[in-house]
């Protein structure tokens, strides 16, 4: 990266972004929680995934960012999901402009706090420190150790009760790069859309590669211990330029199978991390398996657009006795949180179906990338609720007043509402399949985001 002076780089949204780092425990998630407020994007529960990033946004005093809760900083993190937060910490600290870093009062100054400190001077971000679950003023005798470390500014807080929460926004805020000419315009400018191919090994990722860029691209030894662990080919997908992230170019001498596994796993989530589309495949004869459904639903989680591809559909052609429609069936089956999500089949060996593929990925990249106006977004609403209300919350009716679409990539909707910790899943869903069908955006993963309005936030303190 060059050096250029620090100048406003937003995220995704447009919006700065703060990221929350510190050990587990320390209270990341509680402090997320209140700095959200109601506006908290309802996430699937997602089998296979224990945590990641979360994102949300905040405003404090007009202004808006993107607030991004990390697993947590764990130095010399040993299973592969720790690995994984470890490294999903250290990407939100790469995306943030602002860094707050928890300590935990409660249990005292922890010698690893130490060193991730240390490891934080050297990102050059500024960073708010932040003493959690100081509840009383008995508690504030717990500072004097960390005022030891000398750092500034370092506020005592309680994210549990909100005491020192304003002062902590107020820091924040300071910090905050301006916005880049006021309001944010999602989606735009962002560089070539990124596909990402993964699946277990053996799948035939690199034989559909190899088809996809039309040449036996040379598979790459990675030494281990480095950071490469993909190639990145321009790919040409029916006139619209992207970049095809290879993670089957490169081969890792693993001496036990176990290991093979595990990085293939830890490569696949990478590369769905970088991918705005995830062709996933899958072994025809084999079908889902654990790790395939550990993989999708992580990318769901992360909004990417997917797509299933069912290899080696020559093998059971040849056998039979599957339909296309039944094996579909299956897969949906097993993973009923992706029933939106195209299911295509193919013979990377031979080139069937591949053509098709590659029509499905350019019809959901459009989707993906897909705008609406809000005039639509409310008759779509209005209809879907008459044509199935929600459930009484509490004995009262849940209202939906209006929604907006606040984002693409993956297209994402606000909804105010006023209850809108009331909305149950199913319900949820129901309203992400309505708008998918009565707006155009089929086959694409939907964020809804339930807000209240301003009368009913001001209400809720009364
Ligand atoms: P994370 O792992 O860092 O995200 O931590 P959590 O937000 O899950 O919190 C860990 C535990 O600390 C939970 O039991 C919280 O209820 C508790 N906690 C969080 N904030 C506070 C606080 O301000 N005071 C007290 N006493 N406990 C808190
Ligand atoms: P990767 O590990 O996912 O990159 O998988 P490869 O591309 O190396 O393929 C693994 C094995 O599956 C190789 O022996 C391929 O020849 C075979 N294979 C790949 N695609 C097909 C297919 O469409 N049909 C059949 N029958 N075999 C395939």
């Amino acid at each position: 990266m060059g050096g250029a002076s620090p100048s406003p780089r937003p995220g995704p949204s447009g919006l700065p972004v703060v990221a929350i780092v510190g050990r587990p425990n320390v209270g990341k998630s509680t402090l997320f929680n209140r700095l959200i407020g109601q506006r908290k994007a309802i996430v699937d529960d997602v089998p296979g995934v224990t945590r990641d990033r979360n994102y949300g946004e905040a405003e404090w005093r007009g202004r808006r960012f993107r607030l991004i809760d990390t697993g947590g900083l764990v130095p010399g993190a040993e299973s592969d999901v720790e690995a994984h937060v470890q490294r999903q910490s250290q990407l939100a600290l790469a995306e943030a402009d602002v860094v707050i870093f928890l300590f935990d009062g409660k249990s005292g100054l922890n010698p690893l706090d130490r060193d991730v400190v240390d490891s934080l001077r050297g990102v050059g971000k500024p960073v708010v420190f932040a003493v959690n679950k100081i509840d009383s003023p008995a508690r504030a005798a717990a500072l004097y150790e960390f005022y030891e470390l000398g750092l500034e500014p370092l506020l005592p807080i309680s994210a549990e009760h909100g005491s020192g929460v304003a002062d902590l926004l107020d820091e924040i805020a300071r910090r905050l790069p301006e916005a880049p000419g006021g309001e944010a315009q999602p989606g735009q400018a962002e560089g070539p859309l990124c596909i990402a191919v993964v699946g277990r090994p053996n799948v035939g990722k690199s034989t559909l590669i190899n088809r996809l860029l039309g040449f036996e691209r040379s598979v790459v030894a990675a030494t281990p211990g480095t950071t490469r662990d993909s190639v990145d080919s321009p790919f040409d997908l029916k006139g619209e330029p992207c970049l095809l992230i290879d993670t089957a170019g490169i081969r890792r001498k693993a001496r036990i199978s176990g290991r093979l596994e595990r990085t293939s796993v830890q490569r696949a989530l990478r590369s769905v991390d970088r991918a705005d589309l995830v062709i996933h495949i899958l072994d025809g004869p084999e079908g889902v398996t654990d790790q395939d459904a550990q993989i999708l639903g992580y990318a769901h989680q992360r909004g990417k657009a997917q797509l299933i591809a069912v290899n080696k559909w020559d093998l059971m052609a040849k056998n039979g006795n599957r339909s296309e429609d039944y094996y579909r069936r299956e897969v949906y089956l097993k993973l009923p949180f992706l029933e939106f999500v195209p299911v295509v089949f193919i013979a990377a060996a031979t080139g069937y179906g591949v053509a098709k593929m590659l029509e499905t990925a350019r019809d959901l990249l459009d989707v993906y990338r897909r705008r609406v106006s809000t005039s639509l977004v409310n008759q779509a609403l209005r209809r879907a609720v008459q044509a199935h209300a929600p459930p009484l919350y509490k004995g009262k009716a849940v209202k939906f007043f209006y929604a907006t679409q606040t984002g693409v990539r993956p297209p994402a909707f606000t909804v105010f509402v006023n209850f809108p910790g009331a909305v149950p899943e199913g319900y949820r869903r129901y309203l992400a399949q309505q708008l998918r069908q009565e707006l155009g955006f089929a086959h694409a993963p939907l964020r809804l985001i339930f807000r209240a309005r301003r009368e009913e936030r001001k209400g809720d303190r009364r």
